[in-house]
């Protein structure tokens, strides 16, 4: 699946008569494998494998995805952007507690909402803030913030 998804990207670099080198090929598989990181954090676990990568080269290489279409930015309840490899449409689901993200599916194109209102939409956003449902337990027994797995 990976590698598939990467594959395609690597196709559409080319078209785009981008070259495929090492760094943005080792952003690429970060962004792939962790979902939903911002660009500090996408920098952080890059540097682990090379640690020569700069937070600018980061930037670009996000920029240049994005342009593209091969990734998708969220804000997810925050003030800067999350990234993700452009895949299935969902919903995110954030939780106020923990920060832990979840996906839905879709509810359906937003953009049949306001068809009638002849708005021409060019993206749908849609965040669920709230508490995920070991927040909800935790909420009820303790103070303590659930730790994610993975964080
Ligand atoms: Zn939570
Ligand atoms: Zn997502």
């Amino acid at each position: 699946m990976i590698s598939r998804t990467s594959s395609r990207i690597t196709d559409r670099l080319r078209e785009a008569g981008k070259r495929i080198t090492a760094e943005r090929r080792l952003l690429l598989d970060i962004i792939t494998r962790n979902p939903h990181l911002d660009a500090s954090a996408i920098h952080r676990l890059a540097t682990d494998v090379n640690p020569k990568i700069g937070l600018a080269t980061v930037y670009r290489t996000l920029n240049l995805l994005a342009e593209l279409d091969l990734v998708d930015v969220s804000t997810l309840g925050e003030a800067h952007g999350h990234y993700e490899i452009r895949g299935d449409d969902h919903v995110h689901m954030i939780c106020l507690r923990c920060g832990v993200i979840r996906e839905a599916s879709p509810l359906g194109d937003p953009r049949s909402l306001v068809d009638a209102e002849d708005f021409q939409v060019l993206q749908a956003r849609l965040e669920l803030i709230g508490y995920c449902p070991a927040c909800q337990q935790d909420s009820k027994s303790s103070r303590q913030p659930h730790q994610p797995e993975g964080k």
